[in-house]
């Protein structure tokens, strides 16, 4: 199911693509899957295999990935191959980000598990949960006996720009460039864990605040960010920072379409996520090209992670997610574009 590129050692960027099946409503409606996973890293987006006049829609596409997973991927493969590889960048003293990119319902929230409708097994099972245990994993490694370090987590989520803080009731938090351009968000609570079981409990609660308030179920959620932080702090007396790895659930992408709305809010909203979005599209390509000029200040999002795209030891991965039905195809061309130019 894992179609690898290279399987050297880790890239400072790295770029994937997971295909999740059709669910049963899209089989109800007789959803057709037009997205192929193939060979080396490359996933088709292509003609109905069906007699179906539909190929005005599509021009059979290829594009290359460091690693594409096929809808029969599980989380633990994915996450193999994507954020495991940087939990030891992490212990290096790196910052690393892992990223889940796509429209609403493509799973990304089902990848990094955060399911928050009573979903505890994927709360266990999904990349914040494998990066938790591989964290504690490694702590206790005699690899890294001599350091010493204790783990930290922090949970907010980015909504229209500002930061909210999952772990303490959704306060709204305030983030402050100091002359040296550190970024902080001030009063961010860190919980201090010693386990990864305590990770998924602040998940779980976390997860929770983060659609309190709602109406709709997936409604304000899918338009905001989560950041889930795992933090290596030196047990000296001002707890300095060692490494810190940086999951972060992205807003769906699907923005484009919602241009046409009335509603003021939903402008707005657009408005921001697109710009996030962009920015962070721009803060790892400058990543990737070694430039000295990252536009962080262009986005909140970008701005809080700043520290994550800087720096000789910092690596990120992108996962992209999409749909694999015909009717999604419009919204899967544009996040697997997107993920095309990251790199
Ligand atoms: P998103 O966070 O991108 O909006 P979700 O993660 O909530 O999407 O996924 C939408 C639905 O599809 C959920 O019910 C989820 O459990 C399911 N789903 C997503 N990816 C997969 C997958 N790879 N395998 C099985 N079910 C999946
Ligand atoms: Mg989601």
């Amino acid at each position: 199911p894992v179609l690898a590129n290279q399987m050297n050692e880790p890239h400072r960027i790295s770029v994937c693509v997971r295909k999740r099946p059709l669910n049963k409503q899209e089989l109800i409606k007789k959803e057709i899957d037009v997205v192929t996973v193939s060979g080396k890293g490359e996933l088709m987006v292509h003609e109905p295999k069906q007699k179906v006049d539909l190929t005005k829609y599509l021009d059979n596409q290829v594009f290359h990935f460091d690693y594409s997973f096929d809808e029969s991927s599980t989380n633990e493969l994915v996450y193999k191959f994507t954020a495991k590889p940087l939990v030891q960048s992490v212990f290096e003293g790196g910052m690393a980000t892992c990223f889940a990119y796509g429209q609403t319902g493509s799973g990304k929230t089902h990848t990094m598990g955060g399911d928050f409708n009573g979903k505890q097994q994927n709360n266990a099972r999904g990349i914040y949960a494998l990066a938790a245990q591989d964290v504690f994993a490694s702590l206790n490694h005699s690899r890294y006996s001599n350091l010493d370090v204790s783990v930290y987590v922090s949970f907010f989520e980015i909504y229209n720009g500002k930061v909210y803080d999952l772990l303490n009731k959704k306060a709204k938090l305030r983030v402050l460039e100091d002359d040296k351009q550190q970024v902080q968000v001030v009063g961010l609570e860190e919980s201090h864990v010693t386990k990864a079981e305590e990770v998924i409990k602040i998940i779980q609660i976390g997860s929770a605040y983060r659609t309190s308030g709602q109406t709709s179920a997936n409604a304000k959620s899918s338009r905001s960010h989560a950041v889930l932080q795992i933090i290596l702090r030196r047990n000296d007396w001002v707890t300095t920072l060692y490494g810190k790895f940086s999951l972060v659930d992205l807003a769906g992408n699907e923005r484009g379409t919602d241009v046409s709305s009335n509603d003021r809010n939903t402008l707005v909203e657009t408005a921001e996520i697109n710009r996030s979005l962009l920015a962070l599209k721009e803060c790892i390509r400058s990543m990737g090209m070694n430039s000295d000029h990252i536009p962080f200040r262009m986005s909140t999002l970008t701005k809080v992670l700043r520290d994550s795209f800087i720096g000789e030891k910092s690596r990120t991965c992108m996962i992209a997610l999409v749909a694999p039905g015909m009717t999604s195809c419009a919204y899967t061309m544009n996040t697997l574009r997107y993920a095309d130019r990251v790199k």
